[in-house]
């Protein structure tokens, strides 16, 4: 990364007037951030596909937990985003896998018809050439990755299934300890020890299909088997440093650095949980806890009762407002993975619909915002051009490339 601050201002300075140089800096990113393509790694978007009211093509407001629909993907100029197919986890049994693996051919499917009822705005990629043709006719490229390898349904014919369905990426854990390995935040501790064999086998699968190995989620131990049996580059879809939030989903510079050496990226999320500390109030504590209790008692746990778990936590948040990290706290994050990997290695996944989102940047109409913060840290367009999605593409390019 090159310190151009200095320079950038004069510039705006020479060009307006001291008097009008935060505007003409205002004007000066948006022209930056259009220019850029821009790309999500992890955009929880499909779970709103079934959510009772909710239209693609209606702007909602950021309080129903809605923070991405049409109208915000073209104010906020988002050109690309890998929409997770994210299954909720729950038993580790032959019904729960196979129950798993048909709520991830549902998910597939919704995405799917959006993009068939959307033609004129929406397209689905699978290369980086794709998601290029997509931006250059207009449209905003849907890309597809699995995020919780139990959609797998425990058969490893699935990885290829999903491959011909779209996916792109697998993040192969979620919360809990999957029939893959462990989840950097199951409160039972470690099952595996780390990857299991048939996450193993799912690994060189990825790999000989040409799907990127995404490494959010698991915990430290399937971390290092993960680098330790995949071929090709791995990602981090939507993790942030740990160094600057000890949180266990962030990653430590020694990850940070072993994902560089295997020329991988780490995709910046916004979750402000995982940003920065932040004061939750016991009262707002409790109430998260009631409503977790709740949920798990409710037949069919939180996958069928969604609607209800949306009303909850919109009228917890209404009593107890959600603290939340700041933009620049989340670019603090950047700069130390950037000062970490060097800035062939670092990008975004903020983690809308999913509860990503800072103050600054809470919904995706807002990320022209991470453009102009990033500007005013010193980074040249070619950087924020990399960390907008250069380096994701040069790494999606590379597995599939590997995979030939
Ligand atoms: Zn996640």
């Amino acid at each position: 990364m090159q310190r151009l601050a200095v320079a950038f201002f004069a510039a705006t300075m020479a060009l307006s007037g001291c008097e009008r140089s935060a505007e003409v800096l205002t004007t000066d990113a948006a022209t930056v951030h259009a220019r850029a393509l821009t790309l999500d790694t992890h955009l929880d978007t499909p779970l709103m596909l079934s959510r009772t009211g909710w239209n693609f093509l209606d702007r909602h407001d950021p309080a129903t937990l809605s923070h991405v629909d049409w109208p915000r993907i073209r104010a906020g100029e988002l050109d690309a985003g890998f929409w997770a197919v994210f299954v909720d986890q729950a038993e580790l049994t032959p019904d729960g896998l196979a129950a798993a693996a048909a709520e991830a051919d549902r998910v597939f499917s919704s995405i799917h018809a959006l993009i068939a009822e959307h033609p004129d705005k929406l397209v689905l990629a699978t290369t980086p050439a794709a998601v290029r043709t997509a931006v250059d006719a207009g449209k905003h490229a849907v890309l597809i990755g699995v995020e919780n390898g139990y959609a797998l349904g425990g058969q490893l014919d699935n990885v290829q299934r999903y491959y011909d369905r779209g996916a792109r990426y697998i993040g192969l854990l979620h919360s809990s300890n999957n029939d893959l390995g462990d989840s950097s935040t199951d409160k039972e501790g470690p099952l595996h020890g780390g990857l299991s064999e048939f996450g193993r086998e799912v690994v060189r699968e990825m790999n000989r299909l040409g799907i990127m190995v995404d490494v959010s989620h698991a915990a430290d131990s399937t971390f290092w088997d993960i680098l330790e049996v995949t071929t090709a580059p791995p990602i981090a879809s939507h993790s942030s440093a740990r160094a600057v939030h000890d949180h266990p989903r962030n990653l430590s510079d020694d990850m940070l650095q072993a994902l560089a050496e295997r020329g991988g990226v780490v995709q910046v999320n916004a979750l402000s949980n995982y940003v920065a500390a932040l004061d939750v109030s016991p009262e707002r504590q409790a109430a998260l806890a009631e409503m977790g209790r709740e949920l798990a008692s409710m037949s069919g746990g939180r996958r069928a009762n969604r609607d209800r778990f949306w009303a909850a936590l919109i009228d917890i948040n209404e009593r107890y407002p959600p603290p939340l990290a700041t933009l620049s706290e989340l670019v603090d994050h950047i700069d130390h993975l950037v000062a970490v990997m060097g800035i062939d290695h670092v990008g975004v996944g903020a983690d809308f619909d999913g509860g990503g989102g800072v103050d600054g940047m809470y919904d995706v109409s807002e990320i022209g915002n991470l453009t102009q913060e990033l500007l005013k840290r010193g980074y040249t367009e070619a950087d924020i051009q990399k960390i907008w999605s250069g380096n994701l593409l040069r790494v999606m390019a590379e597995v599939q490339r590997a995979a030939r």
